[in-house]
């Protein structure tokens, strides 16, 4: 969570930015549910997978051109 007024970084569930004072919005449970660390760091393990597929399907691409030519 950052703060809105200055951008410092606040704990969760911070009512007052600890740099600037200013108050921040509790966020309703709905909007803004926290992710386990195993979960960012899976997502983030899909969106690699994800590029080495399409940088591989590229690569067989332009293989299967070449070995037409
Ligand atoms: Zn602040």
């Amino acid at each position: 969570m950052v703060c809105k007024n200055c951008g410092a970084e606040l704990k969760d569930g911070d009512k007052f930015c600890t740099s600037c004072g200013a108050q921040n919005d509790i966020p309703t449970p709905t909007e803004e549910r926290e992710i386990p660390e195993w979960g960012l760091k899976a997502l983030a393990f899909r969106k690699k997978v994800r590029k080495v597929y399409l940088v591989m399907l590229i690569i067989f691409a332009i293989w299967a051109v070449l070995e037409k030519i």
